[in-house]
């Protein structure tokens, strides 16, 4: 494949960055380049934070009907589709994820978010109020935050940033998209969609580069509201920068989901759904089952059954349609994810199969052997820390009551899981467990029309379904005297 070359996006016009800067982003199977990218500086960002200031109140975005927004939202939904297969192919060069996760989860979901919120532009409502007043009229409205800076990570790039820009636009914002360096590829041609579809200048805008775009932008006094998916390390510093102007701030953050075993889980759907829950794009998933807890009784029939399921998993580029497993994002996580194995070892937990980088015919891309442990602890930095790589530690329990207490040791509260025959069992733990989300016998996958995100350090406020429309809202109250 050819290097793309990216620009900015900015006020409707494509151009390279004001200072000339660009960078490069890799191929993670093969090493190879795949797009030379416009470096946004200070200049950059101010600009695009005016043009989308300038088109907030402009008369082709603000004076349009709720109903000519729904169709350019529908319209983007209907050119993602015509696209598929070329987003797909981008998604898996830059990110790595295997085509089928490419086209089934990135792409689709995607084009069903737009689609999603598409039926939502008509059906935004305020209310009116029974003031206490007399001869007083009192109605809501809920009107646009305003120039709202989207800043996305590099797990899963066009679905995230779909997840930000649809509802965003559906409630009438204007926006200021940052993609992650690594991963920007599927986010520029889907603003070049975005722009085929009609949506006028300003409202979207592109902004490429590094982690000082990121920060210009949640200090910049012109910007209303960040929403951010990314790390929890990241979301803390994104709090204090973001309190000059007290902007409006979402954050979905990082996990450690908890996956329990019950006694009487069928083992096998068990084993499979933690295992697809596990490694969905290598683990590198914000709700990617990460410590599993598993009846005493079972555990080492588990331990020994997901062994053996990880280490027969096709490991290769994403591209090749064989391929279970891809690489990951880039050698600087791939060392990250190595050295949490390796503190595995040192704190005594048991290494069953992985460990180690895959070599030979794969030794230029970023692989790494899906990783399974046994006899691990509650203390131990791989069943307490999120590694967001292909690292399996499984835990034993004894009481089922002392579940709920261990599932909620953690910082995280993104999501959690459980599998058991028994549904006495899984509603008391699903309302005892401190997260966003609880999946029962099935994979951690999100749905435009549910709602997504974290309590605790996974998070502020909620992305998707009609949640969604609380976050990018403001409400006001109009008050009326009619006498
Ligand atoms: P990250 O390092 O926090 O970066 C996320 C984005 O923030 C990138 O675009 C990054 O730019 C930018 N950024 C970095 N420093 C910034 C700053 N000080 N101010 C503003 N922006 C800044 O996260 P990541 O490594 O890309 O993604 C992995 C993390 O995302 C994991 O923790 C995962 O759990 C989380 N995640 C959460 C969800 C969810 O729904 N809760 C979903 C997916 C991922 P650069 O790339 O240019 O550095």
């Amino acid at each position: 494949m050819d290097v793309v070359r990216g620009s900015l996006f900015i006020g409707g016009e494509w151009a390279g960055a004001a200072g000339g800067a660009e960078f490069t982003s890799f191929d993670p199977a093969t090493g190879e380049p795949v797009g030379l990218f416009a470096e946004a500086g200070r200049t950059d960002v101010d600009q695009a934070v005016e043009a989308a200031s300038e088109a907030l109140f402009a008369p082709g975005w603000a004076g349009i009907t709720a109903a000519a927004r729904a169709r350019l939202l529908w319209r983007v939904a209907d050119l993602i589709e015509e696209h598929a297969g070329e987003l797909a192919e981008l998604e898996t060069r830059d990110q790595g994820q295997p085509l089928g996760i490419a086209q089934g989860v990135s792409v689709a979901g995607a084009a069903e978010h737009f689609r999603y919120y598409a039926g939502w532009c008509t059906k935004i409502e305020g209310t009116v109020t029974p003031v206490s007043f007399p001869d007083t009229l009192h109605y809501t409205r809920r009107e646009p935050v305003g120039v709202c800076a989207l800043i996305t990570p590099w797990n899963f790039p066009l679905m995230i940033a779909s997840w930000k820009i649809a509802p965003a636009l559906a409630c009438g914002n204007t926006v200021v998209v940052k993609p992650a360096e690594q991963t920007p590829l599927t986010t520029l041609r889907l603003v070049e969609l975005i722009e085929r579809a009609g949506v006028p200048a300003g409202v979207v805008n592109l902004l490429t580069g590094g982690p000082d775009v990121g920060r210009a932008l949640v200090e910049h006094p012109g910007v209303d509201k960040v929403s951010f998916t990314g790390s929890t390390a990241v979301g803390r510093e994104i709090v204090r920068a973001s309190a000059g102007n007290l902007k409006r701030v979402t954050l979905e953050l990082g996990g450690k989901a908890a996956s329990v075993v019950a006694a009487d889980a069928d083992i096998d759907s068990a084993v499979e759904g933690c295992l697809q829950g596990a490694l969905l794009n290598s683990g590198q998933v914000c709700a990617a089952y990460s410590r599993f807890y598993v009846d005493r009784r079972r555990a080492d029939e588990f331990t020994e059954k997901l062994a053996r399921a990880a280490a027969g998993l096709r490991l290769g580029p994403g591209i090749d349609p064989d391929t279970q497993l891809g690489p990951l994002v880039s050698d600087e996580h791939l060392a990250k994810v190595d050295s949490y194995v390796r503190r595995g070892v040192a704190e005594g937990a048991h290494l069953v199969t992985g460990g180690s980088r895959e070599n030979g015919a794969l030794e230029r891309g970023n692989f790494y052997r899906p990783t399974v442990f046994g006899g691990v602890h509650d203390d131990m930095a791989i069943a307490r820390e999120e590694i967001f790589g292909p690292v399996l530690p499984v835990l034993a329990y004894d009481d089922p009551d002392e579940l709920a207490t261990r599932v909620n040791d953690s910082d995280y509260g993104l999501a959690a899981a459980l599998w058991t025959r028994d549904l006495s069992t899984a509603h008391h733990l699903a309302a005892r467990v401190r997260a966003g989300a609880v999946f029962v016998n099935m994979l951690p996958i999100p749905d435009s029309a549910a709602p997504w995100g974290g309590f605790k350090a996974s998070g502020w406020g909620r992305e998707m379904g009609k949640y969604a429309l609380d976050v990018y809202t403001e409400v006001k109250g109009v008050w009326m005297h009619l006498g």
